[in-house]
């Protein structure tokens, strides 16, 4: 019988495969897709270019345990993402910022107090606190930059009206008063220098791992522990209903010119079909000739095929919870990762949660 059967080979499932192993447990993977990696793999195209197959991924972390676990498998290139928004014709710093506050109201916010001042007084004000997604944005940041910078974006990434989400989707704004316009704000703001491809080679060269892609759950053969990190309704085989998902298509071009674009993502969120513009060699810093990018479309389930994004509501939030229960009276699956907990995780907190599970596992043997 096989001791630890793990469902998938993205980072919630290689990193638990691969403390297991380390440990000197034997362990099954898993992987119904062809390659290891999960959506965060990458890979050269027919052009020679890095790119990342599932949608960019761009890695940032607060978390010391993360970097020096990682590290084991990468060294790193120091990289400031840097995002723009194309609104009413001209590109300004995104996430918003007193650069942006500047351009777009046209006014002249020389410190930081000016700018939390402004930005302060054109929030908008709810009896109690926000009950969706628009209501949260109105909180954050007013109509104006509501309507220019967050609506039709938000609407196009989900196919709903904000008013259905919840705020949980639009709480994750952030906004700045100086005039930093990197898109994250955390202590490590990098890429792995091969890539990430390589980093999921490296922590599954173990000999105690055996590794079987192209293979999907449920296995025909007896296993004492699962650890499970694929879409949580589809292991009850929907019996309580499907969890709602947004998929994306990505339509992938390639110039002969060095640079496409200013920098490494041009959100569109207001006349464009998709959402962003993607162009690999800011982040990657490769040097090649020409230059791949590409376009980002958010679409259906039923025509993208994969799940990508969770859409949080409060009723799915509450199918989710439904689903959780049924798992936790099995005391031998572990759920973990985005698509097992139904959540929307960045790669470090998936990095962390998985830490925590393979300690806990290893702590009861
Ligand atoms: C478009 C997009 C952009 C993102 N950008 C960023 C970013 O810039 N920065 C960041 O930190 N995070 C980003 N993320 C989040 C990041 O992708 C996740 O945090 C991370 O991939 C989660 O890892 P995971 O192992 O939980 O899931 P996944 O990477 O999805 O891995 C799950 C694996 O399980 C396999 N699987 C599922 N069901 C089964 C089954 N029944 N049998 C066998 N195998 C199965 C799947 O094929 C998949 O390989 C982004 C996500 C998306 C969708």
């Amino acid at each position: 019988m096989v001791e630890y059967l793990i469902v998938g080979a993205g980072f919630a499932g290689c990193v638990i495969a691969e403390k297991l192993a380390s440990a000197g447990k034997k362990v099954v993977v898993i992987e119904k897709r062809n390659h290891i990696g999960g959506n965060a793999y990458d890979y050269y195209d027919e052009h020679g270019v890095l790119i990342h197959k599932y949608g960019p991924h761009w890695f940032h972390t607060n978390s010391d345990e993360v970097i020096k676990y990682l590290s084991q498998f990468t060294a790193w290139i120091e990289h400031k993402h840097v995002v723009k928004s194309f609104v009413n014709g001209k590109l300004y710093p995104f996430p918003v910022n007193r650069t942006t506050l500047n351009l777009f109201f046209n006014v002249n916010l020389k410190t930081e107090e000016e700018a939390k001042k402004f930005l302060n007084r054109l929030k908008i004000k709810f009896d109690g606190a926000p009950q969706n997604a628009e209501e949260k944005a109105l909180s954050l940041v007013g109509e104006k930059l509501y309507n220019a910078f967050y609506k039709n974006y938000t609407a196009k990434q989900w196919g709903v009206n904000p008013k259905e989400l919840s705020p949980s989707v639009t709480a994750r704004i952030p906004i700045r008063y100086d005039e930093n316009d990197a898109y994250f704000n955390d202590k490590f703001m990098l890429m792995p220098s091969e890539g990430y491809a390589k980093i999921f080679e490296r922590m599954c060269k173990n000999k105690n791992i055996e590794l079987l892609l192209n293979t999907s759950f449920p296995v025909p053969f007896e296993w004492k522990n699962l650890i499970y990190t694929g879409k949580l309704d589809e292991l009850f085989n929907y019996k309580l209903g499907k969890l709602p998902y947004r998929s994306l298509k990505f339509v992938h071009k390639h110039f002969e010119k060095e640079y496409f674009q200013v920098c490494q993502q041009i959100n569109y969120p207001n006349e464009h079909e998709y959402t962003r513009i993607v162009e690999w060699k800011h982040a990657t810093k490769q040097v090649c000739n020409g230059t791949s990018v590409m376009y980002e479309y958010p679409v259906s389930l039923e025509i993208g095929k994969e799940p990508y994004y969770p859409v949080l509501s409060k009723e799915s939030l509450e199918l989710a919870k439904a689903y959780k229960k049924l798992a936790r009276n099995k005391k031998n699956i572990f759920l973990v990762g985005r698509l097992a907990e139904f959540k929307y995780y960045n790669m470090d907190q998936v990095i962390l949660v998985a830490l925590k599970l393979a300690d806990k596992l290893l702590a009861k043997n």
